[in-house]
Order: C-alpha cells, then structure tokens, then sequence
C-alpha cells in the first residue's frame, strides 16, 4: 500500500468530505467525523477551511435532542460554476452547472458549423453573454468543456470530424484565454454525464443515440480511450451488412443510420420529442416504423452485452425518451438471447438527455475543482 504524506492524507480528507456532503446535502461535524471515521479535530479544521474559503455554508443548529446542538452545513453551490458546450454540426448546446453539478441554465441555439473566425467568435460571445444573463459570477467558472462530434488528437490541437464535408483534420478553436477549456469527443462527454452523477457505478457501456450515435465503455469509474482513442464508437457497428444505408464514414449498414436522433425527425418531418409524441397518440405508421427501430436498437445492445457483459445506459438525446420502452427492448433481448436468457445486466436510460454532452463536458471542470483541492 502506498503511504501518503501528511499534506495528502489532508488533501484526501478534505476532498472526501466535500464529496461527502455533495452527496448527503446537509450535515453536522459530528455526523461527518462518524460516517468517514476522521477524529472531530481533523473534522472541524477541515470544515473551518471550507466555510473560509466559500464553498461551504452553515444553515442553522440541528434539533436538540438533550446534548450540546450541533452547527448543520452545506454546498455552497455558487460558489464554483463550470459551463458545457455541444457543438454539432447545425445546432451548439449551451449549459452552465454548479459546484453541486446541477444544471443552472442550458441554451440550444441553431448555428451552422464552420472552422472560420467568426463561428468560434460567436459562440465565445454567446457563452459569455449567457453566463452574464443568468448572473454568473465570471469569477466562480473554473472552466469550459466543449464537445465535438469527432476524434480529438491527445495534444487537443485538432480533430478530425465529419462536420464539415471534406473529413478533413480541423484545428481546435481557442475560445477563451480566460478559462482552461477541454475539447471532448461527443460519446465521452455524454457518458460523462453519467460517471459524475453516478459514482456507485463503475463499470458500465454508454450507449450515445443523439444526431451521431456512440458512446464509451467505463471500467473502474474510468472512461477507456482505446489504443487510437475511438473505443465506444458504437454507431460505426455493423448492423446490416446487406443494407444499402450509407454511414457517413462511408460503411453500409452501420447502426448510425438506424438510430441516430436524425431517423426519427426524418420520419416525423419534425423535431425527435414530436416524434416520441406522435408515438404515443398512436399517429399511423409510428408504432411501425419505431419497432424495427427498436429492433435495430436491440441488436446493437444484444451485441454489446456479449462483448461486455456489463450494464448498458442508453443515453445522449433519446435516452430519455426511451425509458417507457425497456420492457419492450427486455423483450426483444430475451427473444434473441438464447445463451443467457437470465442474465443480471441492467439496461437503464440516462439521467440527461438533450443537454447530456454539455453537462458532461461542464462536470469534467467541477470534478477537477474537487480533485485539485489541497
Ligand atoms: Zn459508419
């Protein structure tokens, strides 16, 4: 076992008992000093350090119940914001979280992708009159998450993308000197959104099904990148083979051209949640059309269960929305699945849904506020 220094073991103790009362919400030193078995004078100068420097807040005396009352405390959720933004190809995502990771504000504005000056000048303006709009204090953002439907070369200088129409290597935009910023793949981010929120869960698939289709596989709490970085491209499966359906990395059949968010909104001539809408008054030819969607959907599932043998969250902009028809999907699996028809895989949907990429991308800031605490 490794032996941490004095100044760690303080910089873990201090850590773990933000994160301990992020997840309780409101506490005393005493319950502190009990549930994480730290002696009350580590408790209480650690406590201290966080009312001083505004991350903590105190919010009365918790009832007597004979003995000396105890102080309760809790997140000072303003006190630190992180923002996230999706870039996609037609549309840029905009949301601010708190230190809490709840989301404050979130914008969806329709914007054409370009590699030019003025695209990457207006989506900075944007951000910034934003956070300005919903009171932010430019002070308290610790930095700017933005997620691109693409691979991001490891030194984040470029990426490659099909968002433009010739693939080629697009430089990464400075966007603000101000704040540190991190370029995400679109897949990571959205799964993001999950690692932050959920940290019993360590091991798990991430199933992206927005406009592009992807996702990323997380063992131990960590997101693996893959020898080249595109472990999780999921929508690049090989659904069909047979299929004339182009992909637009140029494959056949490939799951993106089953389930991307898109397939929906061509059906439906409208935004996808119509479509999910018309599903539901039962419009002609939907409850068709979405069951050989789910079919697909299955199948991309059933393969990644036997690849992985781990829980599966169906997230990015259906997920959601698909939540009423797990039961179905269980169906379909247990249909198909003739090896282990009693498996204890869970299949559950994400918590966040249109703005998943730009709240993961935003908590990857909070969750480096926390672990840089000292
Ligand atoms: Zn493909």
């Amino acid at each position: 076992m490794v032996k941490l220094n004095s100044s760690e073991v303080r910089k873990a103790n201090k850590q773990s008992i933000l994160r301990y009362i992020l997840q309780t919400g409101e506490c005393t030193k005493p319950q502190i000093a009990m549930d994480l078995r730290l002696s009350s004078p580590t408790v209480s100068f650690i406590v201290d350090e966080l009312l001083e420097q505004g991350l903590l807040e105190t919010t009365g005396m918790q009832a007597s119940s004979g003995g000396r009352r105890a102080a309760k405390y809790q997140i000072c959720k303003d006190a630190v914001h992180a923002c996230g933004i999706e870039i996609s190809r037609g549309h840029v995502i905009f949301v601010i979280v708190n230190l809490c990771g709840e989301i404050i504000a979130t914008e969806r504005i329709r914007k054409e992708f370009s590699d030019d000056r003025e695209y990457i000048q207006y989506i900075a303006k944007y951000r910034a009159d934003m956070a300005e709009r919903f009171g932010i204090d430019p002070a308290t953002v610790t930095g700017v998450g933005i997620s691109l439907q693409g691979l991001i070369s490891p030194d984040q200088t470029s990426f490659k993308s099909h968002m433009l129409d010739d693939r080629r290597v697009i430089a990464t935009p400075t966007l603000t000197d101000e704040y540190p910023c991190l370029f995400l793949n679109d897949g990571n981010a959205s799964c993001m959104s999950e690692c932050y929120s959920n940290k019993a869960e360590n091991d798990f698939v991430y199933l992206m099904l927005s406009r592009t289709v992807g996702g990323a596989i997380v063992h131990d709490g960590e997101i693996q990148a893959g020898k080249d970085g595109f472990a999780g491209e999921f929508g690049h499966v090989c659904l069909h083979p047979e299929d004339d359906k182009v992909c637009y990395c140029g494959g056949k059949g490939h799951a993106w051209c089953y389930l991307s968010s898109d397939r929906l909104e061509e059906f439906c001539g409208s935004v996808y949640w119509d479509f999910f809408k018309k599903l539901e008054e039962g419009e002609e030819g939907y409850c068709e059309f979405f069951d050989r969607f789910l079919d697909d959907l299955t199948l991309l599932i059933y393969n990644v269960r036997m690849m992985y043998n781990t829980d599966i969250v169906l997230g990015g902009y259906l997920g959601t929305y698909l939540k009423p028809y797990l039961p179905d999907i269980d169906r379909k699996l247990q249909k198909m699945d003739h090896l282990y028809p009693e498996t204890q895989i869970k299949i559950t949907c994400g918590k966040h849904g249109l703005e998943a990429a730009g709240v993961g991308a935003a908590n990857y800031f909070i969750e480096k506020f926390i672990s840089s605490l000292v």
